[in-house]
């Protein structure tokens, strides 16, 4: 196997090189590890009200500098501006919700007879953090935030086409005055440095983001040490559609739900379910709704979607649009260089093709009808994922039976949110393990001390 040492970082819309990134090998990923290490003992002594400060600092110096971090990211990934300035924003949102948690990282006092007994939330340690090319910035700050203010250390690979923001992001840490070595960024290969970070002793846990297959392979590394792991994987999402819903509403909004980011997105509602009852008037509400995308150069104000991350994806998402294909419609895309695919919508579409069955990661939806709430639940459960989904309908029990019906994390009624860094994000069954944001995402950054103290001679 050969180890890259450089990389050439290449914007997705142009398919010029932006810059070259020094890539670490096991050496480096090993002394990152013990600087880390050494870090972690004067980190967490850190006053927890001087932590939180720290964290509000480091938020502040994101805010001040959103512009920047989200034109690095249309330059590298190809995000819309606008996406982009959002991601930014949510970066500084997450480590200024974490701030607060410092001082509120509370034990119990658990009665009990001859004495008091007290638990502690400890940190682990050090927490190595990787991430993947889709969402590059948010989904580093939704580790790199709670780890830090239960009191760990982090080191962060980026992934290889991305690593440009989260190089940024270290360097605002230092500046907002974060000790070194509290957070490092490390780029390298998945199974160079990724693949060191599982397997080295001294890392305590992982949280991985990425695709279900690597996610095994994490899960199984981590066993050898028993090593703490949040695995936030694949989607295959739905989009259910009852016929007594807001049908216009519905279908103006089902292409921002899978289009979005070029549909390289793990909630894409990247399966449209429709009662058979209103198929035929759903579709020709969708059919506009998909032409009237603006698939343009991410930096303008007014872009929709940008390209795919490289040719490898577009080989691949080209892949579920063969010729002849079931394709309704397509949008527009750009011609030239850039790696341009339309949004693209498949209907009457065999529920075992593999744009149903597996994760496409790109602008492909395909459409299918349900008869009732039962087979509608049956479907939306078909599959091996259960990260997202969206429910649309005006019965307000239909709505909540149907949402403890489908078995994935993060659900939305008449509308199609997924992340809020305020409310728990993670997956059912091979979607993922462990749930990340919310009030309760720090504890996964610790581990539970019981102490008890006689009081009795
Ligand atoms: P990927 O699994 O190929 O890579 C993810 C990261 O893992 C990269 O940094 C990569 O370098 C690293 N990696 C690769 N091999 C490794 C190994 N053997 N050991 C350790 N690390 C290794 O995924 P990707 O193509 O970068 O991202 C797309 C996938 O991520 C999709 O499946 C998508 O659904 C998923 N995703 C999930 C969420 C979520 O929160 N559930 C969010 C975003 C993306």
């Amino acid at each position: 196997m050969t180890i890259s040492t450089s990389y050439d970082v290449v914007n997705p819309a142009t398919e010029q090189v932006l810059t070259t990134v020094a890539m670490a090998d096991t050496a480096e990923t090993d002394l990152a590890v013990a600087r880390a290490g050494r870090a972690f003992e004067t980190w967490r002594q850190v006053s927890p009200a001087d932590r939180g400060r720290l964290l509000r600092r480091f938020s502040e110096q994101v805010d001040g500098h959103l512009e920047e971090l989200a034109q690095l990211e249309v330059g590298n990934a190809g995000h819309t501006i606008g996406n982009a300035r959002w991601e930014a924003g949510n970066v500084r949102d997450v480590l200024n919700y974490f701030s607060a948690a410092p001082e509120r990282l509370f034990g119990r006092q658990i009665p009990v007879a001859g004495g008091v007994d007290l638990t502690f939330h400890e940190p682990l340690g050090v927490v190595g953090v990787i991430v993947p090319w889709n969402f590059p910035m948010p989904i580093a700050s939704w580790a790199i935030a709670p780890a830090l203010a239960a009191g760990n250390t982090v080191v962060l690979k980026p992934a290889e086409y991305t690593p440009l923001t989260a190089l940024r992001l270290a360097e605002l840490a230092l500046d907002a005055g974060l000790p070194e070595d509290v957070l490092i960024v490390l780029p390298g290969e998945g199974t160079v440095v990724g693949q060191r970070l599982v397997e080295h002793p001294d890392v305590r846990k992982i949280v991985f983001t990425g695709s279900t297959a690597v996610g095994k392979a994490v899960m199984a590394g981590c066993a050898a040490h028993v090593k703490r792991v949040t695995l936030e994987l694949g989607g295959k999402s739905a989009n259910v559609v009852f016929a007594d819903a807001d049908l216009e509403k519905a279908a103006a909004t089902a292409p921002y739900a899978v289009f979005d980011n070029a549909g390289q997105d793990c909630c894409a509602r990247s399966r449209i379910l429709v009662q058979r009852s209103v198929f035929d008037r759903f579709m020709e509400l969708l059919e506009p709704a998909v032409k009237g995308m603006r698939v343009e150069d991410p930096a303008l104000d007014t872009s929709q979607m940008g390209p795919l991350i490289s040719q490898r994806q577009w080989d691949r998402v080209s892949s579920y649009v063969p010729d002849g294909a079931p394709v309704a419609f397509r949008g527009d895309a750009p011609d030239g260089p850039g790696f341009w695919f339309p949004p693209t919508v498949l209907a009457p579409v065999d529920a075992a093709d593999r744009a149903v069955t597996e994760e496409v990661f790109g602008p492909v939806v395909a459409v299918l009808t349900f008869e009732d709430e039962a087979d509608a639940v049956r479907l939306a459960n078909a599959g091996n994922y259960g990260l997202a989904g969206s429910i649309w309908t005006r019965d307000l029990g239909r709505a909540l039976r149907v949402s403890r019906g489908i078995e994935a994390g993060n659900l939305s009624v008449n509308s199609h949110s997924s992340v809020r860094y305020a409310t728990p994000f993670g997956g059912f069954k091979q979607s993922g393990l462990g749930r990340e944001l919310g009030p309760d995402a720090l504890h996964a950054f610790t581990d539970v001390k019981n102490v008890f103290l006689a009081t009795e001679g």
